[in-house]
């Protein structure tokens, strides 16, 4: 997976590479496709939800330039494959999730991997971020948004990196946001399709509910 997927395909920053070759993606999969945990695609999950093919978890946290000690606010939860990826940096990660058994789910296998210490999981709707923990050197939204979320734009640190798949729920660009003072700047960074964010910075619940073009899983 590292090699042919992440390095073959660009993937650079060595601890990113080798925070993806540590944690057990097996660990985050449901059990009847364990054997698909390192496959070059997104797999479903509980909830109707999905793990993002593991190129796209190293995107996203590339993007981000993490380092240990840096603080970090995830969007959507998910498996909690993207936590545990960014934990293994050394990240501090505050990783909030709208469905309470997937939230519930990846606790237990951060804590099974010792990372709880690291990330704090937290129910709800995180599409307006966490104004009370605010400002965060990262920002990583792993659903797909209308728009940059203006509420989390505003609570990155300056010099703050923001990692977002923006467009129509059946597709993205993914978006790179660097705030400098009051300006941001946006680096596009290549097509994606993400499950939708749900809520008050994202889409409604029926616009989500739009059942993908070609049945295609998203990511
Ligand atoms: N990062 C995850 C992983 O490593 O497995 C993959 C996340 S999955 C592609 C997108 C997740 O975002 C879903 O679990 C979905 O329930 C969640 N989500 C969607 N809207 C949300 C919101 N407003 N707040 C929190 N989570 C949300």
């Amino acid at each position: 997976m590292v090699e042919r997927q992440l390095r073959g395909r660009g993937i650079r920053n060595e601890a990113v590479l080798a925070a993806m070759a540590a944690v057990p993606r097996e660990l985050f999969v449901p059990s009847d496709l364990l054997k698909y945990a390192y496959g070059d695609e997104a797999l479903p999950i509980e909830a109707g939800q999905s793990i993002s093919q593991p190129y796209i978890v190293a995107q996203m946290t590339e993007l981000l330039e993490p380092r240990p000690g840096m603080r970090v606010l995830e969007v959507g939860t998910g498996s909690g494959y993207q936590a545990a990826v960014l934990a293994t940096i050394g990240c501090r990660v505050i990783t909030i999730e709208r469905h309470a058994e997937l939230a519930a789910t990846a606790a237990a296998r951060l804590a099974q991997l010792g990372l709880l210490d690291l990330v704090r999981v937290e129910v709800g709707d995180g599409s307006l971020g966490r104004p009370d923990d605010a400002p965060f050197e990262g920002i990583a939204v792993t659903a797909a948004a209308p728009a940059v979320p203006v509420a989390l734009r505003g609570q990155l640190a300056e010099g703050g990196r923001l990692v977002v798949p923006v467009g129509s729920p059946d597709l993205q660009e993914m978006v790179l946001v660097v705030r400098h003072g009051e300006d941001y700047e946006e680096f596009p960074s290549g097509a994606c399709v993400f499950v939708p964010l749900v809520g008050a910075g994202g889409f409604g619940e029926r616009e989500a509910r739009r059942r993908p073009l070609f049945g295609r899983l998203r990511l």
